[in-house]
């Protein structure tokens, strides 16, 4: 798999240059910022690292986790999601334009992930992905009939829209508020590449664990602050992209903050594909210095660069990681 047949680059660097002209719309005074603990481990600890569009990240001594703060508060959020131009265009084209390849590449291998962990034959009673987007990965899971019902939960009304023509059930809200929708319903949550743009990773996880049933689970994915593209990269990396992109935890800090809110971590994995492609395109594109080593891996053939990306999977080391949690006591 490559970047660019998942993230086409005139579609991604259009995004980008609206997500600027967003933050000098939405953040240009910093009225509405506050200051907040470690989202993982909730120590106040923290080593400063980069500005990156006027946003501070700093990381935890204690943890690891990589964080914007001060960050927008909740409100401040929400209202930006509402009205902005580079959320907008995702929705509107970025899903619509790469549907097909992102299905073939990632929602159908997905779903296949989701089958294996249901096992074959056997039904999941409720299903839910919170923060369906535009379905794809959701038309998959009907196709396979992994479940009974199938929920799409998502707060955005265009998206909605586009759920309910596929002819989803759809709870047309944040998962902070579905608690008295959904209490105790759902055997297994689903939640891609969401927890990185949350206010509050902690709340977002307790209104997870509302919604589920008694030993219930939760799969999720996010960014791995210790995989190999965000070390290599660090500030340079797009995926360090504020406002969208807001917490950057590890495999450590993650299972702490799943501790903390009643979650009992039973599997994970960095089954990322990306890691060395992105950093061979991001190289090339801002002409960034990398240490030697990394230069000669980016200028190797395909099979070295290959391997190299297995390597990163198979050991923890890629960017993009993969959670397996149960619900359990709090
Ligand atoms: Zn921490």
């Amino acid at each position: 798999m490559k970047e660019e047949e998942i993230r086409p680059k005139k579609i991604f660097d259009e995004y980008l240059k609206l997500a600027k002209e967003d933050i000098k719309q939405h953040f240009s005074n910093k009225r509405g910022f506050v200051n907040i603990n470690c989202p993982a481990c909730n120590k106040n600890e923290t080593s400063f690292e980069f500005e990156k569009d006027g946003f501070s990240y700093v990381q935890c001594n204690d943890c690891g986790t990589l964080y914007v703060n001060p960050r927008p508060s909740e409100e401040v959020i929400r209202n930006f999601y509402g009205h902005s131009k580079s959320t907008k265009y995702w929705a509107e084209h970025f899903y619509k334009e790469t549907e097909e390849q992102r299905r073939e590449k990632i929602f159908k291998p997905r779903a296949l992930m989701i089958q294996d962990f249901v096992g074959k034959g056997k039904k999941i009673n409720t299903f839910a992905d919170i923060g369906a987007g535009y379905g794809t990965f959701l038309d998959e899971v009907r196709k396979l009939g992994l479940a009974k019902n199938i929920l799409a939960i998502e707060p955005s009304s265009d998206l909605a829209v586009v759920l309910k023509n596929k002819g989803f059930e759809v709870i047309q809200m944040l998962i902070e508020k579905c608690g008295s929708v959904l209490e105790n319903k759902v055997n297994l949550a689903t939640s891609f590449e969401l927890l990185e743009h949350v206010f509050s990773p902690q709340k977002f996880f307790e209104s997870v664990w509302e919604i589920l049933a008694e030993n219930g689970y939760l799969i999720f994915t996010t960014l791995n602050i210790n995989g190999f593209d965000l070390q290599v990269l660090w500030d340079k990396s797009n995926s360090i992209s504020p406002p969208h992109h807001l917490n950057f935890f590890n495999l450590g800090s993650a299972k702490i903050l799943l501790k903390r809110c009643g979650f009992k971590t039973i599997k994970t994995f960095t089954p990322g594909k990306l890691d060395v492609d992105i950093v061979k395109n991001t190289c090339s594109e801002q002409n960034i210095e990398v240490g030697r080593f990394v230069k000669l891996l980016i200028n190797s053939d395909e099979a070295t660069r290959a391997n190299f990306q297995s390597f990163l999977s198979e050991n923890n080391l890629s960017s993009h990681m993969c959670f397996v949690v149960q619900k359990s006591t709090r």
